[in-house]
């Protein structure tokens, strides 16, 4: 069985090497995420190319996802390093300091002290530190540590119930942004949103650039949650950043948001990727956890688009198992899935012509025994929508566009096929469609597909036409 949910795995150190790559690639990846937090503009340019050569000389179709680095706010160096704080010390974070100790520890983000009081709780290195704010004085935080544990340089602050107001795009995201653009990146990861507004503006930024990525917005800042069918309006698909959500909700809330975030995206006709330490013990182990398997399964069922990799691919001792296991995963829990979630709530009104015929092609794939949608598209635009309604057939983006063949590797259940057509007559170009599909062993003689397409052909325009086809019937003398 093909798997539906599409992988995203994270480059690092482990996996730029070309053999590393095309062995994640055949293991199974679709996307690669290029994390900005590491690494500078010419190199991550140098490393989408190798990516995308890799792919060619395989002959896969994959996607990169640029993902901003945000502002992250983080404390300083130590002058060891490292230190460990024990429960009870008293420590102090100091937007003054140059090098770290026992006491205190600088800070990359100078108004943090105006942005806490007492009774703040600050969460270093995603929640494993915790400390309590007793008083703020000038540039020095004051604090009790309520869980103690080893602290080394530059890890990351959050504090409970968000409410730190750095501005969502740095100076080093503005230049990022152009370095997306030039690398024709598919997918523009935006870190810590807190709006609509906010992903107005980077989209605006990536405009301005020449990009033609679509935005990825991470839900990763606790004042995203009341904000998100804002946020959503202006992403085209979101990211469940669970690392940083759940340092800044609390960790037991997350489970709930996640089902709600995927489900609001899928209402919205957007994407969503579920993000981090899904397979966090594969870091240093051949085999996953049960409690990973299971998780992996759930963003499965709970209907995520893709399951992301972090340092489990990036710096992991096991990168290409890592996404071998994952896929098994997938493949298995999709066998549970059942209807589709999105049948229960019945036929919805369409926004528009596409979406009426996303909804019909759906519906026939239910009433009718159909082995694959063939969806002809400029855009990506009808495959997505098709996605959006959870058919159990796969859905083949036929498409002469590379852009949109690598778009739409993110998608759950669609696959990219190169599909060039010189004709303006519809019954060579179906012919030739349902051909592709049999080349690929997708379909065979006497099975029924769906083809959807834009009529007339000469035209460019939305997708206005479904076609019930049975493989091998109705050919044109043409056709072969
Ligand atoms: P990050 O984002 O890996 O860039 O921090 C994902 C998350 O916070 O979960
Ligand atoms: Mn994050």
């Amino acid at each position: 069985m093909q798997r539906r949910t599409k992988i995203v795995a994270t480059l690092g150190p482990v996996s730029t090497n070309p053999e590393v790559l095309a062995k994640l690639m055949t293991a199974g990846c679709d996307v690669f995420r290029l994390n900005f937090s590491h690494g500078s503009g010419e190199k991550l340019i140098e490393l989408a190319n190798q990516v995308r050569e890799i792919a060619d000389s395989l002959g896969r179709t994959v996607g990169i996802l640029a993902d901003l680095q945000g502002p992250k706010i983080r404390i300083g160096k130590f002058t060891d390093g490292k230190i460990a704080l024990k429960t009870g010390d008293k420590f102090i974070l100091d937007a003054k300091c140059e090098l770290g100790n026992q006491e205190r520890v600088g800070l990359d983000y100078k108004e943090l002290p105006n942005d806490v009081g007492p009774g703040s709780i600050l969460l270093l290195d995603d929640g494993r530190i915790v400390l309590h704010v007793d008083q703020v004085r000038g540039s020095e935080v004051y604090t009790t540590v309520e869980a103690g544990g080893p602290l080394s340089n530059n890890k990351g602050i959050n504090r409970r119930g968000g409410g730190l107001t750095a501005p969502p795009l740095t100076e080093k995201d503005m230049l990022d942004i152009r370095v997306a653009a030039a690398m024709k990146a598919d997918y523009l990861a935006v870190s810590f949103p807190r709006s609509g507004s906010d992903m107005q503006f980077a989209r605006e930024l990536l405009r301005v650039a020449g990009g033609q990525s679509r935005l990825v917005a991470k839900i990763e800042r606790a004042e995203a949650i009341p904000a998100l069918d804002d946020i959503l309006k202006a992403s085209d698909g979101i990211m469940v950043a669970r690392g940083d959500l759940a340092v800044e909700v609390g960790d037991a809330a997350v489970p709930g948001l996640q089902k709600k975030m995927i489900r609001a995206a899928r209402e919205r006709n957007r994407l969503v990727i579920t993000a981090t330490q899904m397979m966090e013990s594969m870091i240093s182990s051949p085999v996953p956890t049960r409690a990973e398997v299971s998780d992996v399964a759930n963003a499965v069922l709970d209907g995520t688009d893709a399951v992301m990799l972090s340092a489990e691919t990036a710096v992991g001792e096991y990168p290409v198992e890592t996404v071998a296991s994952m896929a098994r995963v997938c493949v298995e829990a999709e066998k549970e899935q059942g209807p589709a979630l999105e049948r229960r709530r019945g036929l919805q009104h369409a926004a528009n012509t596409e979406e009426a015929i996303a909804q019909a092609v759906v519906f026939a794939c239910e009433t009718l025994d159909i082995k694959a949608v063939a969806s002809l598209t400029q855009s990506g635009m009808t495959p997505l929508l098709i996605s959006r309604k959870g058919p159990e057939v796969p859905v083949y983006a036929l498409t002469p566009l590379t852009e949109t063949r690598r778009r739409v590797s993110l998608f759950r259940g669609v696959y990219p096929v190169m599909f060039e057509h010189a004709s303006d007559d519809p019954e060579v170009v179906l012919d030739a469609a349902e051909d592709e599909l049999q080349k690929r062993g997708a379909v065979k003689i006497g099975d029924y597909i769906i083809i959807t397409i834009g009529e007339p052909f000469h035209k460019a325009g939305g997708t206005n036409t479904m076609k019930i086809i049975r493989v091998g019937e109705h050919r044109s003398p043409a056709g072969g």
